[in-house]
């Protein structure tokens, strides 16, 4: 056990390395260093990667003697990874990596000019790409299934299809009608917000509902994310928009949601592959709990409302809470997912989650797919987007190859109240805590029951043993009912 740890340990610092360099492209390097960082990140990786799969590794994980249940998990993990790893051959990734590099950058023009066409090649490419991937890997029933277990293991395209279309057939007419009552007004966020305001209000809710700040710290980025160099240095950005509220201060909760998480994990995972988030859908439940769940609740902002209103006062003096707690909910079908509100969100994913199923099933052509996205956008959302800039080419997810990544975001808000309503049910002062602006007891429930795991459960084991049941759609379509119910009786 004892080599066998050092062996993993080794693997586990030349990833960490390599998100280190990464995270710096995105917050500090100066433009001109893309390339030769490029390299560096690859080498780092692809060195991880042979440490991984080489014979030494297999023969210290066949002669280790587990002794503790940890030992075992990790050996059963570490063997499925390796399992996974090797079934892709390195031309396959070795294409893979460059059609997506020379995709990414046809996306961009793409988008830019408003041309479909001139990224369709590449997407016909990064499907046929994605199918062989899906055939190395294996599978049951479909391709698809390969391409989503990559990201949410175990899930299935028939277990995701049946649970989507149950939200669906009941979101649809339940968007459409919140769409048109019109209660929220939007205008107090749209005001002047000080950026330095910004990110110290951000940074202080983010500390107070518990993103350590000895172990983590906040950088600006064009694109916020989250990153772990190991559980004691989890790192958060933020974008910051001087006239509108949201994007940084929901962008902080969200991305402080997913760092909380990996502060979380047990320490006696550290240096092993086991010191990471069980999976996408998982990671994101816990963002968007932080996000959605606590922060554009009614208690949180009885807490926080009169510290925003010190902190921007030129913006919300003289607006009340109920108008403040609206405009933060106002729910408005828009073509945009990143813009999207917390009702009508999850119909972008599904969107594309049929649109992606399709494509690997070979049942839509990428050259109807401006027509079968509009379609649908008009027929769920009822926009339809003006040109396909803002429609079927928004996202970059496609050119880098990552089909398959799209549902996690939903399955993650269907755990979020999953979790959530397991949580209050343990918790039935949950409410007054958080009105009080104390997020502790929230906290351990989470941490106890969902982030000290790391990888030793599956997103499935750990919401069967902590909520009784697997993913499913009821508790979030019953939430939201809730949520605007009583906010169309205030
Ligand atoms: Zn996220």
């Amino acid at each position: 056990m004892e080599s066998l740890r050092t062996r993993l340990a080794r693997i586990t610092h030349l990833n960490q390395a390599a998100a280190v360099l990464e995270w710096d492209m995105e917050t500090h390097m100066p433009a001109g260093g893309a390339e030769a960082r490029s390299q560096q990140v690859a080498t780092l990786r692809s060195l991880a990667h042979e440490l991984l799969v080489s014979d030494k590794t297999t023969t210290l994980l066949e002669a280790a003697g587990p002794v503790s249940e940890l030992d075992a998990d990790l050996i059963r993990v570490v063997r499925r990874d390796i399992e996974k790893a090797s079934r892709v051959p390195s031309s396959l990734i070795a294409a893979m990596a460059e059609a997506a590099g020379r995709a990414k950058g046809a996306w961009q023009e793409a988008r830019s000019t408003d041309t479909f066409s001139t990224f369709a090649p590449h997407l016909e490419r990064i499907v046929d790409l994605c199918i062989q991937h899906a055939e190395a890997l294996g599978y049951e029933d479909q391709p698809y299934d390969a391409l989503l277990d990559q990201y949410e293991e175990g899930a299935t395209t028939r277990q995701v299809s049946e649970v989507f279309e149950e939200v669906r057939s009941q979101l649809v007419p339940f968007a459409k009608e919140m769409g048109k009552t019109g209660v929220a007004c939007e205008g107090p966020l749209h005001r002047e917000y000080p950026e330095d305001a910004q990110w110290a209000f951000g940074l202080k809710m983010a500390e107070r509902i518990g993103y350590d700040m000895n172990r983590g710290r906040q950088d600006v980025s064009a694109h916020p994310f989250s990153t772990s160099f190991s559980i004691s240095d989890v790192r958060i950005t933020t974008r910051l928009e001087k006239r509108f509220f949201n994007p940084a201060f929901f962008g902080t909760l969200h991305e402080a949601g997913h760092a909380i998480y990996e502060q979380g994990i047990d320490p006696a995972l550290e240096g092993t592959p086991l010191a990471d988030g069980t999976s996408l859908g998982m990671h994101e439940s816990q963002s968007r709990m932080w996000e959605n769940l606590v922060g554009r609740s009614l208690p949180f902002w009885e807490y926080a409302f009169p510290q925003a209103q010190e902190a921007f006062p030129a913006a919300l003096q003289g607006v009340s809470l109920d108008d403040f707690y609206r405009a933060i909910n106002a729910v408005s079908p828009s073509t945009i997912r990143v813009e999207a509100d917390e009702v009508t969100y999850n119909l972008h994913i599904m969107l594309r989650f049929e649109l992606e199923q399709q494509m690997i099933a070979g049942k839509v052509a990428v050259s109807d797919l401006p027509r079968e996205w509009n379609d649908r956008m008009e027929a769920w959302l009822g926009v339809r987007p003006l040109n396909d800039a803002e429609g079927v080419l928004q996202d970059i997810h496609w050119s880098l190859g990552a089909i398959g990544y799209f549902p996690t975001y939903a399955l993650g808000n269907l755990m979020s109240v999953q979790l959530f309503d397991a949580a209050y049910a343990a918790l039935p002062d949950l409410d007054d805590h958080i009105r009080h602006g104390d997020f502790s007891a929230l906290l351990s429930w989470l941490r106890e029951n969902v982030h000290q795991w790391g990888r030793r459960r599956t997103a499935s084991q750990i919401l069967t043993a902590s909520t009784g049941a697997d993913v499913s759609a009821g508790p979030w379509m019953a939430y939201l009912r809730r949520k605007y119910e009583a906010m169309a009786s205030r």
